[in-house]
């Protein structure tokens, strides 16, 4: 991408205009949640001003309209990540949301002793959800260990799997170590010893083409915040025979075909597993978050955020007692780094003040930072609109606040 291209999305973001310490605001959290467009922002100020009514349950002309606006998101999402059919793409509050309904609903044909698989770099979003499923059941969780890279020790994967196994369920790409997880290759070896798999896609969705189809993966979960859209917005993929089979997740209005004191037959999908009012105004407008990453282009997303990532990296390596916590070949614009003995809140705080939104602490990923031996680490993020001015501005604030903490 061009500078002036650049600058061109960046229009559309006044917040990445404002200052933070009489600074301009260099935004370098965007694993946490990405910073949200202005066609976003006015979809959903038109739904609210002209189009407001509850989805799938009047026959008048607004709530029609609205259910038409919700399901047009839904076919959005099913090109975006090559599902089968729109029955496939289940609504939900978000990537935790998602993983809480398989471990939950899918889950709940384990049986005591059967094993899960999850790797050490999962956040605890893929890993809590699964402790309730055990502490139920008495499932069994096995975990994937990493290399001094931060990628997973594939022979360890596969030596796991035994006839006790029931699931295997991993990040496409590590919030922490921003390592891209070889997720068709372990699909595969899931599938060749007959294990479902669930794909953790929160940090994949914003950043890379998805193609469940060409994965082959069982589920697929993400969130929208992450990805330009609204916030309390996520989605479940998963296979259609897959979803027939499984009991819902929670019950009451929307997800019902017919209700009587004695017994209940739910609906058909999607809507069996979105049960209550959906949120139907974040739901439209995150179509015009898929618009504005289709209208970049994930390549172009992709090689932009990259240039970033080799440009800073190159600079970071150059400051004295920095150590980047994951260097694996195949990254994502992640950067989560230490300096020296400081703690990573203190060089938070310094890049603050400087005008550096940068994340620190566990990132949601205890077991990885027991691992790695640290209390945390500081994390700088790049999206879209990120710029090589703001990269340099970055690491010069980084030198500084490193000067004073030495
Ligand atoms: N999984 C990963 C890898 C994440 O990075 C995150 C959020 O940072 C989540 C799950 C949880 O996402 P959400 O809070 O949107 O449900």
């Amino acid at each position: 991408m061009t500078k002036d291209e650049v600058l061109k999305i960046r229009e559309e973001f006044p917040i990445l205009t404002r200052s933070v310490a009489g600074r301009p605001m260099i935004y370098l959290d965007n694993t946490a949640t990405s910073q949200t467009p202005r066609r976003v922002v006015e979809e959903i100020d038109r739904i609210y001003t002209h189009e407001k009514a509850n989805v799938h349950r009047g026959v008048h002309t607004l709530s029609q309209e609205m259910t038409d606006l919700q399901e047009h998101t839904r076919e959005r999402i099913r090109r975006y990540i090559n599902a089968d059919s729109i029955e496939e793409v289940i609504f939900t509050r978000g990537t935790t949301e998602g993983i809480n309904l398989v471990a939950s609903s899918f889950g709940s044909r384990f049986k005591e002793g059967d094993e899960v698989i999850l790797t050490v770099m999962e956040h605890h979003a893929n890993i809590v959800p699964w402790q309730l499923l055990r502490d139920k059941t008495g499932i069994v969780l096995r975990v994937v260990d990493i290399n001094d890279r931060g990628e997973l020790d594939l022979d360890q994967y596969r030596s796991l799997f035994n006839e006790r196994t029931v699931m295997a369920s991993f990040c496409h790409v590590s919030n922490v170590l921003g390592t891209v997880n070889p997720v068709e290759e372990m699909t595969a070896y899931a599938h060749s010893k007959g294990v479902p798999v669930l794909i953790d896609g929160a940090q994949a969705s914003p950043h890379m083409l998805i193609d469940v189809n060409a994965i082959g993966c069982d589920f697929y979960v993400f969130s929208s915040h992450k990805m330009y859209g609204p916030t309390g917005i996520g989605v479940l993929y998963g296979k259609k025979h897959l979803l027939e089979e499984m009991p819902p997740y929670q019950g009451g209005g929307e997800m019902i075909a017919k209700v009587t004191f004695e017994h209940t037959t739910f609906a058909e999908l999607p809507f069996k597993f979105e049960a209550g009012t959906p949120d139907f105004v974040g739901i439209a407008a995150f179509s015009k978050a898929i618009d504005f990453i289709e209208e970049i282009g994930m390549e172009n997303i992709a090689a932009h955020e990259h240039e970033l990532l080799d440009y800073t990296t190159s600079q970071l390596v150059k400051i004295p007692e920095l150590r980047i916590f994951g260097d694996a070949p195949h990254k994502s614009a992640v950067i989560s780094f230490l300096v020296g003995h400081s703690h990573p809140y203190d060089v938070g705080m310094l890049l603050d003040k400087q005008g550096v939104e940068v994340r620190t602490g566990h990132h949601c990923a205890m077991p990885l930072m027991d691992r790695l031996d640290i209390p945390g680490t500081v994390r700088a993020s790049f999206a879209i609109y990120n710029t090589i001015e703001e990269a340099d501005s970055f690491i010069t604030a980084l030198r500084r606040a490193a000067a004073i903490l030495s």
